[in-house]
């Protein structure tokens, strides 16, 4: 299993001691040593204390300990015996437990507001979305709504027995990680806005990590770890909502940029002289393939995506276009193959760039791909270098428009597995 982080945050890897040259004070040593061991269990097992000394160069009384803070912690049970052979004793063998740990995901984005809580396996805890429109409400109000959704879900995993490890907000802009501040967003018509720093005054418990970062940048971690190609180490994410995200997993990594603004597909000018885009500039990719322009040119709703629409799910809006289809409007046919023409414009500029072997398809792309991806694929063909196009393929995502607050709480499973310490909640200590 390759556990390096792709969220392009943090890359330190477990180590069991401090490496050549840095001083590590045992602090480090140990927290390092518990990440070991977490992930061992969490990988493996179950599997023997004896097995974990073996696989991680530990020895055993170290793993003892490990172990036992782990379960202090919530983070590590007892199973059965396991009969690692024919003779000897059956040890008890270690699984992840983290039922009582959790991690939430919450998604702001330009009319919906998203929650989804997972455990630590990432099992999907509770999975909810609320119509809001983030575009007219400002940042003051979509926040206030943003913090009702993280008190609510919260309560509700306080209900459950869980305690959030974290919380990660997913946001369609450029986001400052360090600080939690939302340097731009163009469909929100969002500058400089602190969300971390509105979140701290949530009425939650004031322990609880806050993270902001990229929405699509976000869902395209989702893909890598859980999705239609997880796993595949070069693949390009692109959702199609109101805007259009991207996200792009190079070689296993989330590619970031200088500044983590890397991924903004959306915002590549494609055609000079064409419609004016949010960002402020003129034919942006986004301007021919996201939501607003296909509910543009396949209904009579022109001014969606301008700020002055109806508030409505995208869900909703994908199924008026369906009921328009099935009364035989010829739009919504025009209007999708057009939009897959101009899918595969772009695609041929991202498979150019980034040679992926899958660019998986998200938001509204992903439902409508049956009908969008052979005309991206006709103008992806005529315009890619070749090579590289015979050997990339779209696929839709089945993650759905929780693709991105899906990813923001496998960031926060990610950071909990990689220092075990910052969970804080207590258990029973284990007798014996
Ligand atoms: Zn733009």
């Amino acid at each position: 299993m390759d556990h390096s982080r792709a969220d392009g945050h943090r890359t330190d890897s477990p180590s069991r001691g401090g490496s050549a040259g840095v001083p590590a004070d045992q602090a480090t040593v140990r927290r390092s040593n518990l990440a070991l061991v977490l992930r061992h269990v969490s990988a493996y097992g179950p599997c023997s204390r004896s097995a974990v000394a073996v696989a991680t160069g530990l020895n055993k009384t170290t793993v003892t300990s490990l172990v036992s803070e782990l379960q202090a912690r919530g983070l590590v049970k007892e199973t059965g015996p396991q009969h690692a052979g024919s003779v000897g004793r059956p040890s008890v063998a270690l699984v992840l437990d983290g039922s009582r740990v959790g991690a939430l995901g919450v998604e702001v984005n330009v009319d919906y507001i998203a929650a989804i809580a997972t455990d630590l396996a990432g099992r999907v805890l509770i999975d909810r979305r609320i119509g809001f429109d983030a575009m007219g409400g400002g940042p003051e109000r979509s926040l206030d709504e943003l913090a009702r959704m993280v008190e609510r879900t919260v309560a509700d995993l306080d209900r459950l027995g869980v305690t959030p490890a974290g919380i990660t907000v997913a946001v369609p802009g450029l986001v400052d990680t360090t600080t939690g501040t939302v340097v731009v967003a163009p469909n929100l018509g969002w500058h400089g806005v602190t969300v971390a720093e509105r979140l701290t005054h949530a009425d939650i418990r004031g322990d609880i990590p806050i993270a902001v970062d990229n929405d699509a940048n976000l869902a395209a971690l989702a893909e890598y770890t859980s999705g239609v190609a997880a796993g595949t180490p070069d693949l390009v994410y692109l959702t199609g909502e109101v805007g259009v995200g991207g996200g792009i997993i190079s070689g296993g990594r989330l590619l970031g940029g200088a500044d983590g603004f890397a991924g903004e597909l959306g915002h590549v000018v494609v055609d000079p002289s064409g419609e004016p885009c949010r960002c402020g500039r003129v034919g942006c990719w986004e301007t021919k393939v996201g939501l607003a322009a296909l509910v543009r040119m396949a209904t009579p709703d022109r001014a969606y995506g301008t700020g002055r629409q109806l508030v409505r799910d995208p869900e909703e809006r994908l199924a008026e276009i369906e009921l328009r289809r099935a009364n035989g409007d010829p739009r919504v046919d025009a209007a999708v193959a057009e939009v897959g023409r101009w899918l595969g414009v772009g695609a041929a500029m991202l498979v150019n760039l980034f040679n992926p072997r899958v660019i998986v398809l998200g938001g509204y792309f992903a439902r409508l791909a049956d009908r969008l991806i052979p005309a991206a694929e006709q103008e992806l063909a005529r315009l890619g270098m070749s090579g590289a196009v015979e050997r990339c393929r779209f696929a839709a995502s089945d993650l759905g428009f929780g693709a991105a607050s899906r990813g923001a709480a496998g960031v926060v499973v990610e950071r909990a597995l990689s220092d075990p310490t910052t969970i804080a909640i207590r258990c029973p200590q284990p007798s014996g």
